[in-house]
């Protein structure tokens, strides 16, 4: 079995679970799933949870004889996200959220930091985020597509350290474990190679969008972010103490380094910057000695015109400290700079919070931040 020891993650559940007869929406596979979010709340780990199932789950409101075009499909994700939500729901104390998502939110960087700082807010309060593509205003050529993707993009954004993906087999096998009874389950990939990827064959299940190539597609965009990404059949109850006691059964993809060195790499190296902003010393020590946020109060200068979720630089004295995302536009920082946070209502009319980088998204030119999770 795989050790691997998790804090945050997002859980993927696909139609296949969710309306395992492909018409309706059933709780068979998705008590166990509520029960393991719960577990996970009462020992501080975070859950985010996307699901699939609007279109399956709204099918027999919108009967069709024919193969249903996109307004009809569009039209059953319409009815069926609401059950999806209501099914969940009831399998929860606490509230559940949700958070519908097209691919052009992602490229978005406002509306990305937009959904960072709700999903940071919603775990933060308790609350089971529960994350969908928005079928209903997606397009084909603006949608993620299939939701192993939609998980993989969404541990990015929520900055997860791990990726779950629920399937209806028990990981990635030697060859297609229905056709082939030789066919071995692999246990660890460290490196999602392109033979890795033949094995992944066509689409598994007929009820959801996706087989294992869309997971491995997945697997392989978080592991190049520092996330490890699990395998695991979800309609097995006993996979879920497996999660919860850091031995996930099921097939491991190791990430390459941790999602914080991952982070920092691509902010130093890949990142285009935007503008600048320019610290007082009192700021430089908070960031470079205690490993602190940026905040308005030490901002004295702003140059460039940039918008919220932007990359720029941070100077000191006339000297580069490093690079970090902003969460303000620069003609809000003109206004801000130099002001406490609670003054930012007043003077904006809104609050972006207190942050105007945060320490997660800030990288210091050879200098390791003192962090706990660095
Ligand atoms: N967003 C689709 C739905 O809720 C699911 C896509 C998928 O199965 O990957 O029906």
């Amino acid at each position: 079995m795989n050790q691997h020891t998790w804090q945050r993650a997002v859980i993927k559940i696909g139609s296949a679970l969710i309306a395992p007869d492909g018409r309706t929406c059933s709780t068979e596979f998705l008590a166990p799933v509520a029960q393991f979010i719960s577990q996970c709340q009462q020992v501080g780990k975070e859950i985010i949870l996307v699901s699939s199932g609007s279109v399956a789950a709204g099918r027999q409101h919108i009967p069709v004889a024919h193969r249903p075009t996109i307004a009809e499909k569009q039209a059953m994700a319409a009815i069926g996200q609401m059950k999806m939500m209501a099914n969940w729901q009831q399998l929860f104390c606490r509230p559940c959220a949700q958070v519908l998502l097209t691919a052009d939110d992602l490229r978005n960087r406002t509306r990305y930091v937009n959904i960072k700082n709700t999903l940071n807010q919603l775990l933060k309060h308790g609350a089971i985020p529960i994350v969908n593509e928005n079928d209903t205003v997606s397009v084909d050529e603006l949608k993620v597509g299939d939701n192993d993707n939609l998980a993989a993009y969404t541990a990015l954004v929520a900055q997860a350290d791990t990726l779950i993906i629920c399937s209806d087999i028990d990981g990635l096998y030697t060859a297609d474990p229905r056709k082939h009874s030789g066919a071995t389950r692999i246990e660890r990939v460290d490196h999602i190679s392109e033979a890795i990827m033949k094995l992944a064959g066509g689409a598994g299940s007929s009820v959801g969008t996706g087989g294992m190539v869309t997971k491995l597609q997945a697997a392989r965009i978080c592991t190049s972010s520092g996330i490890t990404t699990c395998i695991v059949n979800g309609r097995r109850q006993a996979v879920f103490n497996t999660l919860l006691t850091n031995n996930p059964d099921g097939t491991l993809f190791s990430a390459s380094g941790s999602p914080a060195q991952a982070r920092k790499l691509w902010l130093q190296h890949t990142v285009t910057v935007r503008g600048a902003l320019h610290i007082d010393s009192g700021a430089m020590d908070a960031l470079v000695q205690h490993g602190a946020s940026l905040l308005a109060k030490g901002v004295v200068g702003v140059t460039g015109d940039f918008q919220s979720g932007d990359a720029v630089e941070i100077y000191a004295s006339g000297k580069l400290l490093g690079k970090g995302l902003t969460n303000y536009t620069s003609k809000d920082l003109l206004t801000i700079k130099g002001l406490s946070s609670g003054d930012f209502e007043a003077a904006l009319g809104f609050s972006r919070g207190a942050e105007v980088v945060h320490r997660d998204d800030m990288a210091l030119t050879g200098i390791s931040l003192k962090k706990k999770s660095d």
